[in-house]
C-alpha cells in the first residue's frame, strides 16, 4: 500500500497532463472543458490557484536544458538557463522567457501581500514571484511544478 506522500510523488511523475494542441484557443474553452481535460491536481492549481504541496514536483529536480511551457496551453515560460535551486521545494527561476509570457497580478489572499503569476495566452495560475532571487534580476518566480510542462532540447 502506498504512503500518501508516495502516493502525491506517483501522481505527479505520471501526470497525463498534455498541453492543448497550438491551433486551439485556450479562452475557447469553459472551466468544465479544463476540468476534463487536466487532472484533478493540475485543475486545482492552475485553474483554481491552488498551490501543490512542496517537494512533490519531480521538475524541482530536472536539470536537463530545456523550455518550461504552460501545461495548460504549450506557451514557452521559462528555459533551464534560468533554474536555480530555491530549496523551498517549488521549481524556482530568476527570469521568464522573453516579454509578456508571464503575466504579474497582485494577490491579497491568505493576509498577505504577493504577486501572482499567470500565463498570458490562457491565463493560467503559475505561482508567485518574490524580491529574494540570485542575479542578474534578484527575482524569485516560485511557480507549480504541475503548471508547467517540460520539454528537453534533445527530445
Ligand atoms: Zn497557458
Amino acid at each position: 500500500m502506498l504512503t500518501p506522500l508516495a502516493q502525491t510523488r506517483f501522481s505527479a511523475m505520471s501526470a497525463t497532463d498534455t498541453p492543448l494542441p497550438p491551433d486551439v484557443d485556450p479562452r475557447s474553452l469553459s472551466e468544465a472543458d479544463w476540468k476534463a481535460r487536466l487532472s484533478p491536481e493540475t485543475f486545482k492549481v492552475t485553474r483554481k490557484h491552488g498551490t501543490e504541496r512542496a517537494f512533490t514536483s519531480p521538475l524541482n529536480d530536472e536539470k536537463r536544458a530545456g523550455t518550461f511551457a504552460c501545461v495548460c496551453c504549450g506557451q514557452p515560460l521559462f528555459r533551464s538557463e534560468t533554474k536555480f535551486d530555491s530549496g523551498t521545494g517549488w521549481p524556482s527561476f530568476f527570469a521568464p522567457i522573453g516579454d509578456g509570457a508571464v503575466t504579474d497580478h497582485e494577490d491579497r489572499s491568505f493576509f498577505m501581500r504577493r504577486t501572482e503569476n499567470r500565463c498570458s495566452r490562457c491565463d493560467s495560475h503559475l505561482g508567485h514571484v518574490f524580491p529574494d532571487g540570485p542575479q542578474p534580476t534578484g527575482l524569485r518566480y516560485c511557480m507549480n511544478g504541475v503548471a508547467l510542462h517540460f520539454e528537453p532540447d534533445d527530445a
